[in-house]
C-alpha cells in the first residue's frame, strides 16, 4: 500500500530531535524554528517529558471516558491555574480541528442559532464542522451543513457589529494570531470591541488558540494581550509536544450534561501525561516568559534587516513577508544553512520554534537569514 498522497515532502527523513535541534538519518543537525507547525513547545525529546511518558507507558496508555481518570483532574487544574481560567472547565479531545468542532456545537447547543462569523484567511482545521478559508481555492474546505458561515475582514468591527446586532449570530470564531493566513495580529482594541458587541447580542466567542497559544505569543494565551475573556478557548498543537491531545476551555455560563459532547480516544491517559510534563517545564523553564523576550529579540533584529515588505507577530509567532515568493529563501535555509522554516501562502516565511528558543540560536538564524538573502 502507499501513502495517500497529500503532503509536498522535502527528501529528508528526521530520525532524532533533542531541545530546538533536530538530526536527519545520516546525523546532519537541523536548527528547528517551525516545530512541526507550532506543535514542539518545551523542545524535542526533553528528558523530563520522555521519563513522564515512559513511567506512564509502562503502567497504562489508555482505558476509556467510563471511568474516573485522575490525570484529566489533575490536567485541568494545572491549564485553569497557569492560564489564568481556573473557574472553566476542560472538555479533552484529540486534535485542534476536533476542538473547534465541539466548541461550535457548544455554542449552538447553548443559543440555538446557527450562524458563524469567522474572519478572511482564518484556519479553523480540516473537519466538516469546523470552519476555515485560506487564499488557496484548491483547499477551501466544505462548511459543516449545520451552519451557515459569514466571513468578514479582520479588524473591521463595523461590519462585526453590522452582522451581530441582528442578535441571530451563534458564534464567532476568531484565531489568538491567525497562523496559517500570514501570521496577523488582531488589534487589541477590535478583540475588545468584539468581546463586548459579543456579550451584547448574545453572541458566543470562540477564541481558536490552537496555534497562537500555550505561551507561544508571550503570554499564555494570546488573546490575553488584549485583556479579554472569550466564552469558549479552543487549544491543542502545543499541548501535548507531539503527543496528540486537544481542549475546549468552556466558561461557567454553559452546564455540561450527559452525553452532550463525547469523545473516545480524547483525555487519555498517556495523553494527559504528556500534556501535564508540557505545563511543568513550561512552567519550571519560564517559557511563557522566554517566548517574550527571545521573540522581542527577533523582532528588533528582522526589522533591521532591508528589503523584508513587513514583519508580523507576537513572541515566538513570527511573519516575514516579502514582495515576491520565498520558495527559494526556504530551500536555502534549509539545505544550505540547516535551518527548519515554515511558510503561509507563498510570500510569507513563518517561525514557530520552540518555546525553549535561545537568544543564541535566535542570533544564528538572524545571521544566516541576511546570509541567504544577500547571496539572492
Ligand atoms: N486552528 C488553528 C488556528 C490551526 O492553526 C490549526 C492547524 O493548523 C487547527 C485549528 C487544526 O488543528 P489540527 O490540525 O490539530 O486539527
Amino acid at each position: 500500500m502507499n501513502l495517500f498522497n497529500v503532503y509536498p515532502l522535502f527528501n529528508i527523513e528526521i530520525t532524532k530531535g533533542i531541545g530546538c535541534r533536530t538530526y536527519d538519518k545520516e546525523g546532519i543537525e537541523y536548527l528547528d524554528l517551525y516545530g512541526g507547525h507550532a506543535v514542539i513547545s518545551i523542545g524535542h525529546s526533553h528528558p523530563y517529558y520522555i521519563q513522564k511518558l515512559s513511567e506512564q507507558s509502562e503502567k497504562l496508555v489508555f482505558y476509556s471516558n467510563s471511568v474516573i481518570n485522575k490525570l484529566q483532574v489533575d490536567l485541568a487544574l494545572k491549564l485553569g491555574k497557569m492560564s489564568g481560567y481556573e473557574d472553566y472547565s476542560l472538555f479533552l479531545v484529540n486534535s485542534g480541528a476536533e476542538a473547534n468542532e465541539n466548541a461550535l456545537k457548544l455554542a449552538s447547543f447553548h443559543n440555538g442559532r446557527r450562524k458563524v462569523i469567522a474572519f478572511n484567511k482564518s484556519f479553523h482545521g480540516r473537519t466538516s464542522a469546523a470552519v476555515r478559508v485560506t487564499d488557496n481555492p484548491k483547499i477551501v474546505a466544505p462548511i459543516n451543513e449545520g451552519f451557515d458561515v459569514e466571513f468578514l475582514a479582520l479588524n473591521d468591527i463595523d461590519s462585526v457589529r453590522r452582522s451581530l446586532y441582528n442578535n441571530d449570530v451563534c458564534a464567532v470564531i476568531i484565531e489568538g494570531i491567525q497562523g496559517v493566513g500570514g501570521i496577523r495580529v488582531p488589534d487589541v482594541t477590535f478583540l475588545q470591541e468584539l468581546s463586548n458587541a459579543c456579550k451584547d447580542t448574545g453572541t458566543i466567542l470562540i477564541l481558536d488558540e490552537v496555534q497562537s497559544g500555550y505561551g507561544r505569543s508571550g503570554k499564555f494565551f494570546a488573546h490575553q494581550h488584549a485583556g479579554i475573556r472569550p466564552d469558549l478557548i479552543t487549544v491543542a498543537k502545543g499541548m501535548g509536544n507531539g503527543f496528540p491531545i486537544g481542549g475546549v476551555l468552556i466558561s461557567p455560563l454553559f452546564e455540561a450534561s450527559h452525553g452532550l459532547l463525547g469523545t473516545t480516544f480524547g483525555g487519555s491517559h498517556l495523553a494527559c501525561t504528556a500534556a501535564i510534563a508540557v505545563l511543568d517545564v513550561i512552567k519550571v523553564e519560564h517559557l511563557v516568559e522566554n517566548a517574550q523576550k527571545v521573540g522581542d529579540y527577533l523582532m528588533e533584529e528582522l526589522k533591521k534587516i532591508p528589503g523584508i515588505k513587513e514583519i508580523r507577530g507576537q513572541g515566538l509567532m513570527t511573519g516575514i513577508e516579502f514582495e515576491g515568493e520565498v520558495k527559494d529563501i526556504r530551500s536555502k535555509l534549509l539545505f544550505e544553512k540547516k535551518i527548519f522554516t515554515g511558510v503561509s501562502g507563498t510570500n510569507t516565511i513563518r517561525l514557530l520554534p520552540p518555546l525553549c528558543l535561545s537568544k543564541v540560536d535566535a542570533k544564528l538564524f538572524i545571521d544566516q537569514f541576511k546570509s541567504v538573502l544577500s547571496a539572492l
